[in-house]
């Protein structure tokens, strides 16, 4: 049984991803920030279902989180070899109105905190010559995406380098490293900052802009998730899975 960490599971897609590898046979170890009874009853589901997990609270945004979380998710499960950077957060904003000092506490979730928490977890994996990383990003870091996210954009374009140049000093040690790229998703962070109407508008417009003709769900996600951390995608290394339902290659009229 492998152990995997999943950052940002008490809600949306992390904890679409933490149940699906639950259910592929891993222990998994579930953080949240603030949302402890959200991330206690993702544990509950998996327990009931017979898997293994515990949560982990730690705010990554934080330096002095991602050592701590490591040993005790070491400590209660054992050293984790599969790695899900899924925590983010999103302050909407474009060239002209974004509140630029909005900038820092984003990028410190989006890319510090993916860089410490990696930094924290590797060790363990080298000791073990085998580790799989997989990383959020989205495909806003292409360029294609809806207005009001040039700064987030940024930051998820970071994540992309960073999974390149991870793979390139991971694969020597046995640790593949990837990113996968959602298009819309329904969770909370699609609707964070908007009225139900424009949530609404957004839901119709993606949907009618995709290929498969709806929006995402977090299990699409975890899917690929699911895929990317299993044995067979070890010669898979330092890719971006597009996960939009056709949505980036699509030129709506
Ligand atoms: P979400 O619904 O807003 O959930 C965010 C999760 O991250 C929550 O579990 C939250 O914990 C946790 N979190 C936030 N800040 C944290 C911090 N500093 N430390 C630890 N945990 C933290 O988000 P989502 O839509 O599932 O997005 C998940 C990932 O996919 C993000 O990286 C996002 O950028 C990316 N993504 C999402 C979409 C989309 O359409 N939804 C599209 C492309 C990419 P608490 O509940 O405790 O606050």
């Amino acid at each position: 049984m492998a152990i995997a960490l999943v950052t940002g599971a008490s809600r949306g897609i992390g904890r679409a991803a933490a149940l699906r590898l639950a259910l592929d046979g891993n222990a998994v170890a579930l953080n949240y920030r603030e949302n402890a009874e959200a991330a206690g009853q993702a544990v509950e589901e998996i327990l009931r279902a017979g898997g293994r997990a515990i949560a982990v609270q730690g705010d990554i945004g934080d330096p002095a989180c991602a050592p701590a979380l490591a040993a005790e998710i070491d400590a209660r499960l054992g050293p984790v070899t599969i790695l899900v950077n899924n925590a983010g957060i999103l302050h909407r904003g474009d060239l002209a109105d974004f509140d630029f000092t909005r900038m820092e506490p984003m990028r410190r979730v989006n890319v510090d905190g993916l860089v410490h928490v990696t930094r924290a977890i590797v060790p363990g994996m080298q000791a073990a010559g085998f580790g799989r990383i997989i990383n959020l990003t989205s495909i806003a870091a292409f360029g294609t995406a809806m207005p009001g996210t040039t700064f987030y954009a940024a930051t998820k374009a970071a994540v992309i380098a960073l999974t390149k140049r991870f793979a390139l000093d991971l694969g020597p040690h046995g640790i593949t490293v990837n990113a996968v790229a959602p298009g819309f998703i329904r969770t909370d962070m699609a609707a964070a900052g908007r009225t139900p109407e424009q949530v609404a508008q957004s839901l119709e417009t993606m949907a009618a802009k995709a290929m498969v003709r709806r929006i995402g769900t977090p299990e699409d996600i975890a899917h690929a998730i699911s895929f990317l951390a299993g044995e067979r995608a070890g010669f898979v290394t330092g890719q971006v899975l597009v996960v939009d339902g056709g949505r980036t290659d699509y030129l709506a009229p």
